[in-house]
């Protein structure tokens, strides 16, 4: 649970695997999507309000008509881009329009900082605001949101020097003030990166230790086949689907015949293995959507769904005579396993899933009475 620390870069602000950075943004970056539209909405509405201010800031240096005009196409341009941004299922399509929609924010940014009056001061705290949001806002990746911000500052610092006539103290404190957003706006947004990662990652974990949990409650850690919990659970499924859609389904109990003998014989270990290897046979018979459960011990249960009694016996029989010419061990060839089927068929009358097996558990008795290594289908319940 703890090296995930080991698995995050902090300069970069991804993961170092880069498979586990691809399933990252594939996933987060939904919930981005939201702090963005959000961010792209209230700029585009602040941007409008501030034509209220242009008549004031801009004075006699630039039309205010034009002013309007920007202003306007900036916030459509941004409204366009929240449309845009609900229509996105692909995190690279997401980092191409935020950063488009950046770039075209610092444009109109550095094109009013042009047209303010040489003396008026107040627009940089508003561009190093804008860079802390770059920082902050955007998370499509701290490499080139830091790119972003750094332009931004280098064109608003070139802005200081060549177009406006502040005083050398002014100058030092505005640079002094870039230099501190953009480190305040790095260790912020490389530290979202990360606790985001983090986050992620031991989610990642937590769902997959569940899913290994979940599959080792439902599986026979012995066969890998489904245990008796799944078992109950699945006939519950289809026992409820033949009541409301009259789907049928058929049960097949089978039990290898004399298996103390083999364990007698050649030993736990080797049962075991002849366990594992009837248990592979089985699923290798099985029809797609045909469902093979270890019930227990020797005994094995497979569930056929859309499959009426007559179909059920065929499908047992097949399986029953491929047993018959199947060494099971290889290294004792003379070896020889065979098995007892009980199959009964979901029926009107019954009113839940114990009925269906106790039929296929008579069938089996009958089965083994007979002599075993047969077949025996259910014809009524009594
Ligand atoms: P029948 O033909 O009447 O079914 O005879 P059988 O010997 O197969 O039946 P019985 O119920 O007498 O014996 C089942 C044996 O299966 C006894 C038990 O030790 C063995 N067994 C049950 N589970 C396992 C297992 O996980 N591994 C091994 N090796 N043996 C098992
Ligand atoms: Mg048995
Ligand atoms: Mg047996």
């Amino acid at each position: 649970m703890l090296h995930y620390k080991r698995k995050i870069s902090y300069l970069k602000g991804t993961f170092n695997n880069n498979f586990l950075e691809l399933r990252y943004r594939q996933g987060s970056f939904r919930n981005d999507l939201d702090v963005n539209r959000l961010a792209f909405f209230l700029i585009a509405v602040v941007s409008i309000l501030f034509i209220q201010n242009d008549e004031v800031l801009l004075r006699d240096t630039f039309p205010l008509t034009r002013s309007i005009e920007i202003r306007s196409v900036f916030a459509v341009f941004s409204v366009c881009c929240i449309l845009l941004l609900s229509r996105v299922n692909k995190f690279y399509h997401y980092d191409l329009i935020v950063a488009f929609w950046l770039v075209i924010l610092i444009c109109v940014l550095v094109f009013f900082d042009l047209s303010r009056p040489p003396e008026y001061q107040i627009y940089v705290l508003i561009d190093m605001l804008v860079i802390v949001g770059i920082y902050v806002l955007f998370v499509f990746g701290l490499r080139s949101q830091t790119l972003m911000a750094v332009g931004f500052t280098v064109v608003i610092l070139g802005i200081v020097f060549w177009f406006k006539e502040f005083p050398n103290h002014v100058v030092v404190t505005i640079m002094i003030g870039f230099i501190l957003s953009n480190i305040l706006g790095f260790v912020l947004a490389s530290r979202f990166h990360y606790l985001k990662r983090v986050d992620f990652f031991q989610r990642r974990e937590l769902s997959q230790q569940a899913q290994r949990l979940n599959r080792a409650a439902l599986r026979d850690p012995l066969t890998d086949l489904w245990n008796r919990r799944s078992y109950d659970d699945q006939i519950l499924g289809m026992f409820d689907n033949f009541k409301r859609y009259q789907q049928p389904f058929s049960l097949v109990l089978i039990d290898i015949d004399f298996f103390k003998r083999v364990n007698d014989t050649y030993g736990h270990l080797d049962g075991d293995r002849v366990l594992k290897e009837f248990a592979t046979l089985l699923k290798r018979s099985a029809r797609p959507g045909d469902q093979v459960f270890r019930y227990g011990g020797e005994e094995f249960v497979m569930l056929l769904s859309n499959t009426t009694l007559t179909q059920a016996e065929i499908v047992s029989e097949r399986v029953r005579k491929k047993l018959k010419q199947t060494h099971l061990l290889e290294k004792y060839p003379e070896l020889n396993v065979s098995a007892s089927f009980g199959v009964a068929d979901v029926q009107g009358e019954d009113t839940n899933t114990r009925s269906i097996f106790h039929r296929a558990d008579k069938a089996l008795y009958i089965a083994k009475q007979s002599g075993r290594d047969q077949v025996v289908i259910a014809i009524d319940d009594d």
